[in-house]
């Protein structure tokens, strides 16, 4: 036999990955491993803890599953009643749902037990499913610290705990739950730590977790993915919903997430989006969680193109194909921004974030931009225009942040306010107005440039993605 005979192993199986587990992986059309799973997968099966820098969309889910199911089938033990092998934290009801599923689908054949314990849901099927033990529990804190209380679910046996979006749970309030849990697992646990950022907390909290860690890195700290166009288009408040009707009016924002930044407001965009003849599912704490999980899978097969979403609801969704990010007012963090805008542009595919920047958020602008390296080009500017008359609303009513507590969600999640509604069919601006041309605010996906001098249907000189001259007026906050 020559050495053209001797295959050698490539892809997953190159880093180890074997069996019924690497058929699974395939058969998800996960051939080609992603860097970050190159990097943390082989480290993870030599039994070093990670810590990875990275976000949802670069295949972190794989990088830290893969490896805990490899060692969980190899094992092949008894799990004891009320335990969990393998625990993952999440910030999110939307982001563990979105782990499960994919947890689900490598371990497919390997008869993997797998239960979510999350807040906003029955409590009672959560006990009774981890009851006789379970091999993956992936859990948001708040619930998880409340069945550990209440001695439904015993964490001594747990060996591998990973800590998904660490700076989000530490945004949303978790971290003494997160040390607490960490602190009731097995005391010889192999731990994996993902974050976008690191901020000092989690720095501390990395140290105190993690031994000897593996430094995996996907994207220095702050970047956003260079396929996604970002762009600002200068609006006061009191023009941003016309602004925001009329660049929805073009064909190519296929599947747009809104970010606002209250519950509040989120509900009162998709209200006047719908007013304006356009459908839009909004997910945020204040849904329940079915009705959260019915918009988001509206919005994943597409028969919804608009989704409206405040930060925490949003926070590591990964729906693909999403065409477009509009921020309709920029976050209180300017970090989330990098979050919002990194829901476009996954895999490889063009993306465009669009930033409505009111002046009083010019602050916030400049945060982001010295977050992201660089200025943001100018789409448009109305702020020399007049505000338009009566269908404006004013968007001051509530400016408080959404909830950064998923007790809070959890709570508020059983009563579900008014205006929940069904996921319908792609809406389609009806109203007449500027809609109809307002393909032309935006360069095509090849970015062609719009002809020299001529102007938006509202009268806007347009600015496409070229780097902007700043205007001192327009710029005082
Ligand atoms: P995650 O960051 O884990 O949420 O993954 C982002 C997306 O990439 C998900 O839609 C995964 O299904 C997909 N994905 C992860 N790893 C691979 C891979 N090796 N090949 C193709 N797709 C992948």
């Amino acid at each position: 036999m020559t050495n053209e005979n001797i295959a050698e192993p490539t892809g997953f199986a190159a880093l180890g990955i074997s069996g019924q587990l690497l058929k699974a992986t395939h058969a998800a059309g996960f051939i080609e491993p992603k860097p970050i799973q190159e990097q943390a997968i082989p480290a993870q099966l030599e039994g070093r803890d990670i810590l990875g820098i990275a976000q949802t969309g670069s295949g972190k889910t794989a990088a830290f599953a893969l490896p805990i199911l490899s060692k969980i089938i190899a094992l092949g033990t008894k799990r004891r009643p009320r335990t969990a092998r393998a625990l993952i934290l999440a910030p999110t009801r939307e982001l563990a749902v979105q782990i499960e599923e994919t947890v689900k689908v490598l371990a497919k054949g390997a008869h993997i037990s797998t239960a979510l314990v999350l807040g906003g849901v029955s409590r009672h099927s959560q006990v009774k499913r981890i009851a006789p033990g379970v091999d993956f529990l992936i859990a948001t804190p708040g619930r998880l610290t409340d069945l550990v209380r209440e001695k439904d679910l015993i964490l001594s046996d747990t060996t591998w705990l990973v800590l998904d979006e660490a700076d989000r749970m530490l945004d949303m309030g978790f971290i003494n739950d997160v040390r607490r849990i960490a602190k009731a697992t097995h005391p010889a646990r192999q731990t994996a730590l993902f974050s976008a950022t690191m901020p000092n907390e989690i720095a501390e909290l990395a140290k105190g977790l993690l031994h000897d860690p593996v430094r995996v890195e996907v994207a220095p700290q702050g970047t956003t993915a260079s396929e996604i166009r970002q762009g600002v288009i200068f609006a006061r408040t009191k023009q941003k919903r016309q602004v925001l009707s009329t660049i929805l009016a073009d064909d190519a924002m296929r599947s747009v997430i809104i970010f606002a930044r209250t519950k509040h407001g989120a509900d009162r965009v998709t209200r006047d989006l719908e007013r304006d003849g356009f459908e839009a599912a909004v997910i945020h704490g204040n849904k329940s969680q079915n009705a959260r999980q019915k918009a988001l899978n509206g919005f994943r097969d597409g028969s919804v193109r608009i989704l409206v979403a405040t930060d925490i609801a949003a926070r590591g969704i990964d729906v693909p194909g999403i065409s477009h990010v509009v921020n309709f007012d920029l976050p209180d963090e300017a970090e989330s921004y990098v979050h919002r805008i990194g829901r476009t542009g996954r895999n490889g595919q063009d993306g465009v974030a669009i930033t409505m920047v009111d002046p009083s958020e010019n602050a916030k602008l400049r945060q982001v931009e010295r977050i992201i390296r660089m200025q943001l080009p100018v789409l448009a500017d109305h702020l020399d225009q007049p505000d338009p008359q009566p269908k404006s609303r004013e968007h001051n009513a509530d400016r408080r942040p959404e909830a950064a507590n998923d007790r809070e969600l959890r709570r508020d999640g059983k009563r579900a306010t008014g205006g929940e509604r069904a996921s319908k069919p792609a809406g389609k601006a009806r109203s007449g107005g500027n809609a109809s041309n307002s393909n032309r605010h935006w360069p095509e996906k090849t970015g062609a440039p719009r002809p020299a001098g001529e102007r938006t249907p509202d009268g806007a000189k347009p600015r496409k993605f070229r780097r902007r001259t700043r205007k001192p007026a327009a710029r005082a906050a």
